[in-house]
């Protein structure tokens, strides 16, 4: 009955299970997005203390069990689908369904609280960060290896685009390690629960072009072994020549030989304002 396509690991360990809504600090004003319902035992006790949970599954088997199993929760919304419509974007439908209920009851944020399906948490993570969607709050179990990366600092060799992306919309703390014993099936890793504060404008406030920010960290972060000079130059921005660039990297009292994956948020939004700016004033 499993499908091992799904990432299915259901959370089987009682005291870890009613841990969760406790660290997410749940109460009946909490409106929840679940994702990966499984058979739907994480769902009963955030349903229990949040106001209203939605959850989406992609097995339609396992959808139909925990809708049995959920059936007398009437704060309750099972979605069977997809979340990602594909990994740069998260399913529409869903996320316009809670959009709706929210404006229909008045309330504006959402908390997401998930035992993640591993194979796509990092596109999910990306995705919610980046929707409209008003999110205060995220507690996900996750592969403690992508927990390590979230919440990496510059020059570490887990710092990447990911940190990069989840710090600037928010602050992550690592909360508890998980065996795989916790999980059924067991996983062959570690799992680890963190809690993610979201502060949306804090960094991305300052960001002029969010698009135009993402291609330069890709630059960096995807050529880590190469000069922050030389990833920068091979984006072949038109406008922009490997003087300027060089002469903008003096100017944040950098060395030219400087390698981009140890700047910190700060620095490294200084830099692509800086760029954005060279592009825009030239052309
Ligand atoms: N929350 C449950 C199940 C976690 S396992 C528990 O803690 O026990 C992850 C679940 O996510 C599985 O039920 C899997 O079928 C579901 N899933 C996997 N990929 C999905 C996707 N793209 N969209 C929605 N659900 C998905």
């Amino acid at each position: 009955m499993l499908n091992k396509r799904f990432g299915q690991n259901f959370l089987i360990d009682q005291n870890i299970l009613v841990s969760i809504p406790e660290i997410a600090g749940l109460n009946e004003n909490d409106v929840v997005l679940e994702i990966g319902t499984g058979t739907g035992g994480l769902t009963r006790l955030l349903a229990e203390k949040a106001r209203h949970v939605f959850t989406v599954e992609i097995d339609k088997k396992l959808f139909e069990v925990s809708s049995d199993i959920l059936k007398l929760y009437k704060n309750i919304t099972l979605i069977n689908t997809d979340i990602l419509k594909t990994k740069h974007e998260l399913n529409r439908d869903v996320l316009s369904l809670i959009q709706n209920w929210l404006r229909e009851y008045n309330q504006t944020k959402i908390k997401v609280v998930s035992n993640l399906p591993y194979n796509i948490s990092t596109p999910v993570i990306i995705n919610l960060l980046e929707s409209d969607l008003s999110i205060d709050l995220m507690v996900l179990m996750l592969q403690k290896e992508i927990t390590e990366r979230m919440a990496a600092t510059p020059g570490t060799r887990e710092y990447g685009i990911l940190s990069l992306i989840i710090q600037l919309f928010s602050e992550v703390k690592v909360v508890k390690t998980l065996p795989p014993q916790v999980f059924w099936p067991k996983p062959e890793v570690y799992s680890a629960i963190v809690k993610v504060v979201i502060h949306k404008e804090k960094y991305a406030g300052k960001i002029t072009d969010y698009s135009f920010f993402k291609n330069i960290m890709y630059a960096i972060f995807t050529s880590r072994r190469k000069t922050l000079l030389n990833s920068l130059e091979q984006l072949k921005l038109p406008e922009i020549s490997r003087e300027q660039i060089k002469e903008l990297i003096q100017n944040m009292q950098l060395d030219e030989r400087v390698r981009g994956e140890v700047l910190n948020l700060d620095q490294l939004i200084t830099l692509s304002e800086a760029m954005y700016k060279l592009a825009k004033e030239i052309s």
